[in-house]
Parts: structure tokens; sequence; C-alpha cells
């Protein structure tokens, strides 16, 4: 069977530069760099250079980017060590509805310690009203915290528009940049942003390593306590591979950025017209206009049907996708990013998202188009909420029935 992979928004493959770049710091130069002696010099280097790597995709200077072990550390540490440091400030903090689980439960365990978050709300359209934004800083608002880009919708935030209004209350400004980082430019100068998180493993680095930009001058608390490296900033022992790794992801993704950009649009959006023209209810979410949404990524639902559902069939025949519904957790709760969106609880259980890398190729775009009709025309027909003739094949109206009935 042929294996099509389209979940990069959830993880992607090594790329071959990166893998060959790192395999010389596992049995080679395997010293700790923060020893003294010959082993330790050899890789203190690498890390270096790879601070650089990092440094230009986000342009800013070496010395403002740390190393760490995912973006999820990354979140936690810009948001709880700004909260730490600027207690004294202020105890409010401003972030939205739609940011991965990283920044909202961070916000929701300070909560618990006594500050005060305002989630922006998202349109139908998973974009935000900056008037809103400015509406709710207060002089005791300490920290904005934004997603440069939606893992689940693609949304591209107006990052730079969002700096700006930091800049003029004098507030800190936080962006998730994990899902931008490597598809589309991200100027941390430019867009006036004090912290910045990406992660290695949604840009062709491996899994386990991360990378922050935090500006210069930027007070903040210490977050894991230790040794001394990353300039007392993150204590532990580098992972010397994987930062060598994510230094070349970022050179290679800032390479290839105009290249990667337009042959994946291209493919997505053949994706996204074959979908939305030869299935009838069928919605997109997200914004609609496509320059809004990260280039790889379309996320639709399909009425009447639920999304786990379709990707047990799409599973059958190889083809790997996501869905909006968590319902590995047992708990059929949809998509917080869908609810936040007002998307329908039907539909927000049909919300499937494709995620594109630069190894997808337009004849996967081909099988999937050919498939996909036909499967969806099979699910709707056991759905107990399809409007059919004849009986209706299951009683039950939880679509948890419908995905034990065909798992
Ligand atoms: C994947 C992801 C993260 C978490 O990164 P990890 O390295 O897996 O911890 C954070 N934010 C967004 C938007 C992501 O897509």
């Amino acid at each position: 069977m042929k294996k099509i992979y389209m979940d990069n928004n959830a993880t992607t493959a090594v790329k071959p530069e990166v893998l060959e770049a790192m395999l010389p710091y596992f049995c080679e130069q395997f010293g700790n760099p923060s020893s003294v002696h010959w082993a330790g010099q050899m890789v203190g280097g690498a890390i270096e250079k790879a601070r650089g790597q990092v440094a230009k995709l986000l342009n800013c200077a070496s010395a403002e980017v740390i190393f760490l072990s995912c973006g999820s550390e990354g979140d936690n540490y810009a948001i709880k060590g700004t909260a730490e440091a600027l207690k004294g400030k202020g105890n409010h903090i401003i972030t939205t509805a739609v940011e991965h689980p990283a920044v909202l439960e961070t916000c929701e365990a300070l909560e618990k310690d006594g500050f005060a978050v305002t989630y922006l709300k998202v349109d139908q359209d998973g974009m935000l009203d900056l008037a809103e934004l400015e509406a709710a800083i207060t002089d005791k608002t300490i920290l904005i915290s934004v997603m440069w880009a939606n893992n689940e919708t693609g949304n591209i935030f107006p990052i730079e528009k969002i700096g700006e209004i930091a800049k003029k209350y004098k507030v800190r400004f936080h962006t998730d940049a994990v899902q931008a980082a490597g598809k589309i430019p991200v100027d941390v100068r430019k867009a006036n942003v004090d912290m910045a998180v990406i992660s290695g493993h949604k840009i062709g680095a491996p899994k386990g390593v991360g990378a922050m930009y935090l500006r210069r001058g930027t007070r903040i608390s210490r977050f894991m306590h230790g040794g001394h490296q990353e300039r007392n900033r993150r204590a532990g022992t580098h992972n010397v591979p994987g930062i060598v790794g994510l230094g070349v992801a970022c050179e290679s993704a800032l390479q290839n950025m105009e290249k990667d950009y337009a042959y994946v649009r291209n493919l997505r959006d053949k994706l996204e017209k074959g979908i939305l023209s030869s299935i009838p209810e069928v919605k997109l979410n997200g914004h609609p206009d496509a320059d809004l949404r990260l280039p790889n990524t379309l996320n639709v639902s399909f009425d009447y049907i639920e999304g786990e559902s379709l990707l047990l069939f799409f599973d059958m025949i190889g083809i790997a996708a996501s869905s909006g519904s968590a319902c590995t957790s047992g708990s059929l709760e949809p998509s917080h990013v869908m609810g936040a969106m007002g998307v329908d609880i039907v539909l927000a259980h049909s919300s499937t998202r494709f995620s594109l890398g630069s190894d997808n190729t337009e004849e996967e775009i081909d099988f999937i188009l050919q498939e996909l009709p036909a499967i969806v025309q099979r699910l709707r027909e056991m759905s107990p909420l399809y409007k059919r003739e004849g009986p209706t094949p299951l009683s039950c109206d939880d679509c948890r029935m419908v995905h034990r009935a065909y798992a």
C-alpha cells in the first residue's frame, strides 16, 4: 500500500541534510560543550554555528537565541518566566482562545496563581479583532501572547500590527511561531516581538529540540534550575545533535522558503479546490483568503460525518491526516479552535486537517481527490445524521457509535 503523509503540522520527517549534519555528533563529537577539554571544545563551535543559523531565520542576533527541549518548553518559559519577573508590575495577560495547549494551559495554570487572563475571541474565519486586543490592555497588562500561525487552520495572525500595539502600550509580546517559522517569513525585529518560540520537529529537525528568541534586555525569570548553560537562562546539558539539526533545518528552510512555499501551496490549493468542488456540504475552516493561511494547511468539515471515522478510512488506504476532535481521549470534545470560531458542533466533529510538506506530490493529491468522494458518501450513508431515503442503520445519535461501528 502506498503511504501518503499529510500531517506535517503534527510532526515532520527529518530532512536528509539535517540527519547528515547530526550524525558526527553522536559517536565522534560526543563531548559535553560545557567541558573545558578537547572533547567539549569540539562541540561548542557547532552549537554556536546552529545559533547563528536559527538567528538568521528569525532575523535576530545569535546572542538572542536560547536552545531548549521543545516548543512547549519555550511557550512555558516565555509566559511563566515573564509572569514571575513582572508580577510586581501587573498580573494581566492577554492571549487568544485558539492558541496551542502549550500556551493555553500555561495561562490557565497562572490563573490559579492569581493572574488574570483575557482570551481573545476569533470570528468565524478564525481571525482576531485588533480593536478588541487594544481595548483589553490595562495598566496591569504585562504580556500579550499571540501565535504567529494557527496549527489547525493555518491562519496567519497580523503579528506586525500586534507588535505595533504592544510597542505603543509598552507591553511585552510573545509569539508561538512554531507553525510559521520555516514556512513564511518570520522577522522578529520587523514585528517588534520580544519572545518567539520555534520547534525542531515541525521544520524537518528531530523531536526534542526547540529554540526561543529572547530580545536582548528582556527580563525573565529562570525556568529550569541547574547548570549555567545558555548564559544561565536554561540549565541542562545541550542536546548537541538536536541543536545542530535544528540549525541546519533553519538554514535549509530559509534557503528554500520561496520555492517550497510555491510548490506546497500549489498542491494545497489543488486539494482545496478539488474537495470543495467535488463534494457537497463541505465547509472550509479558516480564512477564505488563502494568502492569510499557511501554504501547507487545509482544514475542512464534511457535514454529517465524524472526522475520526474519516481518518480511519483514510488510514486503511494509507493516508495520514488529522482531525479536530480529540476522540482518542474518549471525551469526544471538538477542537477548541473550531469551538472558538463558532463552528457548529457536528461540523466541528467532522473537521479534518491536511498539512502538506515538500515531499508530497501531485499524484498524491490526485489519489486523495479520487478516493475521497466515495469515502465521504459511504460515511454519510452510515451516519444517523444524514438525510437519506430508507431506514436508518444506526439509531444512536452519538457520533461515538459511528466511530465504534466502523473502527
Ligand atoms: C507543535 C506545536 C507546539 C509544541 O511544540 P513541541 O515541540 O511539540 O512541544 C506549540 N505550538 C504550536 C503552534 C505547535 O504546532
